[in-house]
């Protein structure tokens, strides 16, 4: 099944200049949506045991959680400043203007967990950065940073130093 005419391409979103990938097509037709998860499963083949799936706020949460479940893994979301109700750990990460910050539960990873960070983009990787740091942070183990798409052009997997896969690479 060819999934890439499930993204569908918006110039000038958030902002001018900007081609953004949408993946809404995917996500609303039933069929592309099993394989996808199939697929991106199938990106993570060590053999070795997923203790958490981490989804990131807003995108990620969706695919994420489906992976959980696929794992027999936990789910965790990390959000934007400000939405988590309990103890938070935060890290700042830049954005091409300006910076926001990650929140993740402080309890949410056990010291050795095996963690697989997933979110739809990989543009230029500070997000995935700042997640990988948090999790180390509280003790955790990145086993795999997992994307539906990875930005080339951007070189976010440089800035990763993780294993990265990605379903599509433009
Ligand atoms: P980065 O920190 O530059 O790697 O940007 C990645 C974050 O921005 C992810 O959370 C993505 O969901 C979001 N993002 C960046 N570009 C796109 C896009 O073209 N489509 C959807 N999300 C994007």
């Amino acid at each position: 099944m060819d999934l890439k005419k499930y993204i569908r391409d918006i110039s000038d979103f958030p902002k001018e200049g900007v081609v953004f990938k949408d993946i809404t097509p995917l996500l609303g037709n039933a069929e592309a949506l099993k394989v996808c998860v199939d697929r991106l499963q199938a990106l993570y083949n060590s053999g070795q045991k997923v203790d958490k799936v981490i989804g990131i706020e807003a995108r990620g949460f969706i695919l994420g959680g489906m992976l959980a479940e696929r794992f027999n893994a936990g789910f965790i979301p990390v959000r934007k400043k400000g939405k988590l109700p309990y103890k938070v750990k935060s890290k700042a990460y830049s954005l091409e203007y300006g910076a926001d910050e990650l929140e993740i539960h402080e309890d949410a990873i056990q010291p050795g967990d095996r963690v697989l960070i997933h979110d739809d983009v990989l543009a230029t990787g500070g997000t995935a950065k700042a997640v990988c740091e948090l999790v180390e942070e509280l003790g955790g183990v990145v086993v795999q940073c997992n994307f539906i798409i990875e930005l080339d052009f951007l070189n976010g997997r440089e800035q990763l130093k993780k294993p990265v896969a990605s379903l599509f690479n433009f």
